[in-house]
């Protein structure tokens, strides 16, 4: 397949390698041009300008670092007119859905298809089995193209709306983060005790997180039906104490990750919700002010 990446930044290198190392024939081409040598010793195409690498390009990769980069690079830069006529864009630069949406009108306006990739893999998971990436957009485009997007990970596609990977890349994130912020609190209360984070970490906390994550897809189920009944450990015995938050305190640890989810807890049962177990806080987040 002929193949143009614009955007050889972390990303896009890695991406074009993968797709150099699956055979196909890759046209690059980077803002500042001397970031292309590397994968041109390496047997990629150099264009002089996006223009030219768009004409080389059945599919035309786009990992740069903004949407509004991305509009200027393809109407002002691939050629003007139909310049996208018969090409699939892929766009993985990370936006939002409503930006993808309007992405999707503007490539369909130069004659185009398109599909929004969110990318979950840092640069050096590319190619390897636990990288995926989320795709969304035309249906067509990708039951023709997944041979060479599957070149980056593990290609999952989620629909026609081209909102949906940039919305669920982000929600994966938020998962991510939530888990990180955990993990920071978790550590700061083991080192303000002495306690080795590393020792920790590796022997207690993974395992715990591991198990917990057994309990998400019954908490989700929950959450799709609206019945929130189903629980073991209902709310009302979890805040009964502020344990995590009074200790610590006492051990002069900051519970500023912590708090706003234990206030969302004792919001739910001051609702009533007191029987109830932690998936139905979910509800406190959807009635956002
Ligand atoms: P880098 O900072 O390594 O590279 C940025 C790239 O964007 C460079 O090629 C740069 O060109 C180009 N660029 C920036 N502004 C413009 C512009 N105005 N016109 C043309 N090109 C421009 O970023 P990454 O490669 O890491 O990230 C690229 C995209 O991939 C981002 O949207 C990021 O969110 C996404 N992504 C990255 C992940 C990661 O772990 N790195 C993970 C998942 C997604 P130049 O060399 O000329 O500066």
């Amino acid at each position: 397949m002929n193949v143009a990446v614009l955007g050889l930044g972390a990303m896009g290198t890695a991406l074009a390698d993968a797709l150099l190392a699956a055979g196909h024939r890759v046209t690059v081409w980077n803002r500042t041009a001397a970031r292309a040598d590397g994968l041109v010793g390496r047997g990629a195409r150099r264009a002089g300008s996006v223009a030219e690498a768009v004409a080389e390009g059945d599919v035309v990769i786009v990992c740069i670092l903004d949407y509004a980069d991305v509009g200027v690079l393809l109407e002002e830069q691939a050629g003007g007119g139909e310049a996208l006529r018969g090409r699939v864009v892929v766009n993985v630069t990370n936006g939002s859905p409503e930006e993808a949406r309007a992405m999707a009108k503007r490539v369909a306006g130069l004659g185009g298809a398109y599909l929004d990739g969110g990318i979950m893999a840092v640069p050096e998971m590319i190619g390897r089995p636990e990288a995926f990436v989320l795709y969304s957009g035309s249906r067509a485009a990708f039951a023709t193209y997944q041979g060479v997007l599957d070149a980056f990970a593990r290609s999952v596609y989620l629909g026609e709306d081209p909102g949906a990977a940039p919305l669920n890349d982000l929600a994966l994130l938020s998962g991510m983060y939530g888990m990180f912020g955990g993990f920071a609190h978790a550590a700061a209360l083991v080192r303000s005790a002495g306690g080795p984070v590393e020792e920790f970490t590796t022997g207690l906390l993974v395992p715990w997180l591991r198990a917990m994550c057994g309990a998400l897809p019954a908490m989700a189920a929950e959450i799709d039906s609206g019945d929130y009944g189903a629980t073991g450990s209902n709310l009302a015995m979890q805040v009964s104490h502020d344990s995590i938050g009074a200790v610590s305190h006492a051990q002069g640890v900051s519970d500023e990750l912590f708090a706003p989810v234990f206030a969302l807890m004792r919001r739910r049962v001051a609702g009533g919700h007191g029987d109830e177990g932690f998936a139905g806080v979910v509800e406190e987040l959807l009635r956002a002010p």
